[in-house]
């Protein structure tokens, strides 16, 4: 079996999360909307869910609207809060998720003013080059991401929404998702109007997550049809999944501390065998990152070639680079933070998770080296 560290694109489904799921998925016919018992029965699985979801970030379970995950939370977030049109007024970063820079594009074409925050060299949001941005366009609404997915460089959020909303009017969201299950989330701390959580990264099945709303109301619906989630996204409800984000997210809360102890001392042990390696360079390093994210280039070894070097030898692992019309393209989030392109296509992302261990990453450096000594040896020296 091959050795998965890749967690911060998906989590695999925790033993508790799917026993929680199981008697829903094999239960006969039902709908949660339905009057009778067996209705009655889902309905309140599905608010028991709202509540371990809303306990999780410090929200009341009214706030909280189901989704299908990150990407419609986000979408909802933006195309839901505003009007979107010469009126609207928007800021974000450019290391966001494409679920909110398309939205972005989306409303820029639909004629709204957008706008993004600079990064540093580290991956995080310019505080001063993002106040003077709040001041001088005064937006509607702030969308500022609690952590990156590639460097995994936490954003000061609370710092800007604290600003934005005694500075304008604006709408603060954080897309959370790949903070929860990693950091302390708090919505009343962070005091953001807005957060997107999703459930595949936090040990819940894929395709199921959340957008919270704090005043509760949205203007426009992306869905619409039934009154489900009260008339903010229409659709009956599955309930399965909803049970799993439910059980998954009382874990994530109860586990907390533990869970972060364990993820940063195998990154710790993993970086302290990665920086022995020549000239490597791991991103975001002196900032505050999650605890499992570890994303680094060695040079002269191009990330996807390294991705699948070490996919053959059993490890599975994020590059950093994309791929567009066959042609790679470094990752947007390292050519904001303004790192050279030919180190930036060499990038490849660690991100462990609970089930990952010391052993697996003693197997995973001695891979490296190995694939390394077998670089051509001018490369090498070159590296050196
Ligand atoms: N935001 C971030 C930061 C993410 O990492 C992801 C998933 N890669 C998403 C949003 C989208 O979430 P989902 O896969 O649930 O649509």
């Amino acid at each position: 079996m091959a050795v998965y560290l890749d967690h911060n694109a998906s989590t695999p489904i925790l033993p508790e999360v799917l026993d929680a799921m199981m008697p829903y998925l094999k239960s006969g016919a039902g709908n949660a909307s339905s009057l009778h018992q067996g209705g009655r029965f889902l309905r309140s699985a599905i608010e028991t869910a709202r509540t371990q979801i809303a306990q999780l970030v410090n929200a009341s379970p009214q706030q909280v609207v189901f989704t299908s995950g990150g990407t419609e939370a986000n979408n909802l977030a933006i195309k839901g809060m505003l009007e979107l049109g010469p009126s609207s007024t928007l800021i974000t970063t450019p290391i966001e998720h494409a679920s909110v820079l398309q939205p972005f594009k989306q409303a820029g074409q639909a004629g709204c003013a957008t706008y993004f925050c600079a990064v540093d060299h580290d991956g995080v949001v310019e505080r001063e080059a993002c106040e003077k941005l709040i001041d001088e366009k005064q937006p509607g609404l702030l969308s500022m991401q609690l952590a990156n997915n590639e460097t995994g460089a936490i954003q000061p959020v609370e710092y800007m929404a604290r600003y934005a909303h005694s500075h304008s009017m604006a709408l603060v969201h954080s897309d959370a998702t790949q903070a929860i299950g990693k950091l302390s989330v708090d919505m009343q701390q962070l005091d953001v109007d807005l957060l997107s959580l999703s459930g595949h990264k936090f040990y819940a099945p894929q395709g199921v997550g959340a957008l919270i709303i704090k005043n509760g109301y949205i203007k426009n619906t992306l869905l619409s049809g039934g009154p489900q989630e009260s008339g903010r996204r229409a659709g009956t409800e599955n309930v399965a999944m909803l049970v799993g984000l439910g059980k998954a997210a009382e874990l994530a809360q109860t586990k907390l501390f533990e869970t972060q102890a364990y993820l940063l001392e195998l990154r710790r042990y993993f970086e302290q065998q990665l920086a022995a390696i020549d000239g490597v360079v791991i991103f975001s390093h002196q900032v505050e990152r999650l605890p499992n994210t570890s994303f680094f280039s060695i040079p002269y070894y191009h990330g996807e070639t390294l991705l699948m070097q070490l996919d053959k030898a059993g490890f599975e692992l994020a590059s950093g680079s994309a791929c567009h019309s066959e042609v790679t393209q470094p990752s947007h989030v390292l050519s904001a933070m303004g790192i050279d392109e030919s180190l930036a296509l060499n990038a490849v992302r660690v991100s462990f998770g609970v089930d990952n261990t010391r052993q697996q990453i003693d197997q995973l450096i001695s891979t490296l080296n190995q694939l390394i000594k077998q670089l051509p040896a001018i490369m090498r020296q070159a590296a050196g």
